[in-house]
């Protein structure tokens, strides 16, 4: 990547890691061949997807056979989302308040067609209630969907407690994973999850790319009809060199995920430390420990959140309000709104998502930048603090 600027929006997409290129580039050209195909072309695409398929599985101790390649996270929790609904019995739907667009759009989809959707609360912090979760299984429901770690404040769930929760009550549970592979360890089997969405392109795998587990014996029924390819459920030819490169990137970051989030975590806490010195009423959102390693998101009152993005920019730092979906829209973030942030703070929120090549002058230029600006705006800015 490029040095001269510096990219601290990690959450939105990361680059794609060297390796992963180089495991990708031979299905471009010699080993071009559709993996539905018998012959030798074939059979050898469809080699390296079987092997990309054992690599995602691992990653979350699912079986291979569970894993379906889709084109990203958002199509795995709509695939999710509708299949489930449309074969149960009940008609009741429950989901975070906190959830990514790709499931809180899609609810709001099957609502409109007469299904029961309900939203479970966080607290302050973004952590899942759990006695409203219990009082809304009270009753018969079909699924819950909770996030494993949220994108915009970082928070990360007490997974296992909430996917308990759903099991025990005989409700499947299904989690969006796709910001916490690697930094939050995921075991389907240990955890009881019955399903579970992916994405490539946060994890240093390219964009278009992702997965959903179902676990064997959950019955979906057919989603994209076509042929017969991931198992007759989605048909469509497989982007082979996308799923070889995902596979790659789960594979190292299951590898050095460990090392490289010790790393980050520590310039992510200097970060917060040299944010909450320097820039009075600085406000961390999100859970103070229990959060990605690389996420701080921070509202700045009495200045806008998109005035800092684009002085940031102009600086050379490249930052996010929220998220990447709902940015430049000057909504307030709906995540913030959940938590019961003010709305004086739910204006000025911006997320600083640090990644592998992130230094430590990266953070230091960063914060010099970020103190001047948010000076400069306290002295013009039209909103009351
Ligand atoms: N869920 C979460 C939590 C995300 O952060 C994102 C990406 N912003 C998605 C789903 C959508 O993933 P994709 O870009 O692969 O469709």
């Amino acid at each position: 990547m490029a040095k001269n600027k510096i990219y601290l929006d990690n959450a939105a997409t990361t680059y794609v890691a060297g390796e992963v290129m180089t495991a990708m580039m031979p299905y471009f050209t010699t080993e071009f061949g559709n993996n539905s195909s018998m012959h030798s072309f074939g059979r050898a695409a469809e080699k390296a997807v079987a092997r990309a398929r054992v690599q995602i599985a691992r990653a979350i101790n699912a079986e291979p056979n569970e894993i379906y390649f889709t084109s990203g996270a958002t199509e795995a929790n709509n695939w999710i989302l509708n299949g489930i609904m449309e074969k149960a019995r009940s008609k009741r739907l429950l989901v975070s308040s906190i959830e990514h667009p790709s499931v809180l759009e899609v609810a709001k989809s099957l609502a409109a067609r007469g299904y029961k959707v309900e939203y479970i609360k966080v607290d302050e912090n973004g952590i899942i209630s759990v006695s409203d979760m219990i009082a809304k299984l009270s009753r018969p429901a079909a699924l819950v969907s909770i996030m494993a770690a949220n994108n915009e404040v970082g928070t990360i769930q007490f997974l296992n407690t909430v996917a308990n929760i759903a099991k025990e009550r005989g409700v499947l549970f299904h989690t969006d994973a796709t910001q916490a592979l690697g930094s939050v360890p995921i075991d389907v089997k240990a955890m009881g999850i019955d399903a579970l969405s992916l994405s490539g392109h946060k994890i240093y795998g390219p964009k278009g790319i992702g997965a959903l587990f179902i676990r064997n014996g959950v019955d979906l029924g057919k989603y994209m009809n076509g042929g017969h390819q991931e198992r007759g459920q989605r048909g469509g030819t497989v982007n082979v060199p996308a799923v070889v490169g995902f596979g790659e990137a789960a594979a190292l970051t299951m590898r050095d995920g460990p090392a490289n989030f010790k790393r980050i975590s520590k310039l992510r806490d200097y970060l917060i430390s040299e944010i909450e010195s320097k820039i009075e009423g600085a406000y961390l959102n999100g859970h103070r420990t229990q959060r990605l390693p690389n996420n701080a998101n921070f509202s700045f009152p009495g200045v806008e959140g998109e005035s800092v993005l684009m002085m940031l920019d102009f600086a050379g730092v490249a930052v996010s309000t929220g998220s990447a979906c709902s940015s430049g829209s000057l909504e307030r973030s709906h995540v913030l709104r959940a938590m019961g942030v003010p709305d004086a703070h739910n204006q000025g929120s911006i997320r600083f998502s640090l990644g592998r090549s992130t230094t430590k002058e990266d953070i230091d230029l960063t914060i010099t930048e970020l103190v001047k600006i948010v000076k400069k705006l306290r002295g013009v800015s039209a909103i009351k603090g």
